[in-house]
């Protein structure tokens, strides 16, 4: 017997677009992103996941870099706000906090705070490879759940494999049975996962699974993971904390991101992310 799975669908309208913005709104009514990442050498990938969120609609977004080196500009996304090291005083409700876009293994010390106060947040990247090795977090990750704090996680099949066994992670296996690797990470970690790679799954406890269909080879180039993240965190930080809001934000950015790819690159040749994340909320990405 095959489990329950469903194709994720164009967006509905009216529904699936949380954010109107009407008329008299200010950039406060649009919640604010926090990005925690970017290491030596890996400092574009916050960028990008930064970028992602100003264009998904988020209303500040502030990037926190690991690299102390690092200039505290980027000169093609000027609306981005840098941040210090990370203070829980930044955590309040209006906040989405995504970790581990090119965090390296200096993402770890800011863990335990996001995991206990962020309201909102969206892991990916090194934020997973640590975790996966800190059963304390993995204990935590799992109250917050309980406590009503969604998280989303957002691991590549390597990610999920570590996730799930850091002593010897199974690409293999992950890939064999995707829908039951993303539904025993989801039960897991009570949270919202996405089990990146063609066919993205998104699974939640108690849900059945979806599929996207969305997305092609041009998505295959170093740091469309980061655009997702970021766009996911963009499209959630206006809506409530709750799990079913994650969902729908991170249901939302995965069809989209696909979708955009395909039509920036119809037949799969490379997408530079930065190309990606520029389209974002452009005509080739309808609401
Ligand atoms: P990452 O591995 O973190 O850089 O993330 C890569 C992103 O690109 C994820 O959102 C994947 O789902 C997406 N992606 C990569 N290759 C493909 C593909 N061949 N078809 C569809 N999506 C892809
Ligand atoms: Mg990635």
């Amino acid at each position: 017997d095959k489990p329950p799975v469903a194709w994720l669908n164009a967006p509905q309208p009216g529904t699936a677009t949380p954010l109107q913005r009407r008329h008299a709104q200010h950039k406060g009514s649009f919640g604010d992103v926090r990005v925690v990442g970017g290491a030596a050498s890996m400092t574009g990938a916050a960028l990008l996941a930064g970028r992602a969120a100003l264009r998904a609609g988020a209303g500040r977004v502030y990037v926190h870099l690991l690299d102390p080196q690092a200039p505290r500009l980027d000169t093609s996304s000027p609306e981005l706000m840098f941040g210090g090291p990370l203070e829980g005083a930044q955590l309040g409700p209006q906040t989405t906090a995504l970790a581990g876009c090119g965090g390296g293994s200096d993402i770890a010390q800011v863990l335990p705070l996001l995991i206990e106060q962020a309201v909102r947040l969206v892991l990916d990247a090194d934020a997973l490879n640590a975790i996966a090795t800190q059963p304390a977090w993995q204990d935590a990750l799992r109250e917050r759940g309980q406590l009503g704090l969604a998280t989303v996680l957002t691991p590549h099949p390597l990610e999920a494999a570590r996730l799930l066994d850091p002593h010897a992670p199974s690409v293999s296996g992950v890939q064999r049975d995707r829908l039951e690797a993303a539904r025993q990470l989801a039960e897991r970690y009570a949270a919202v996962v996405v089990l990146k790679g063609s066919g993205t799954v998104i699974a939640a406890p108690g849900q059945t699974p979806w599929i996207n269909p969305t997305g092609n080879a041009a998505l295959a180039v170093p740091g469309s993971g980061d655009v997702l993240a970021g766009w996911l965190a963009g499209l959630w930080s206006p809506q409530p904390g709750h799990l079913d809001a994650a969902l729908s934000a991170a249901r939302q950015a995965v069809f989209r991101h696909g979708q955009l790819a395909e039509r920036l690159q119809p037949d799969g040749r490379a997408l530079p992310a930065s190309q990606l994340a520029a389209a974002i909320g452009s005509p080739a990405d309808p609401p």
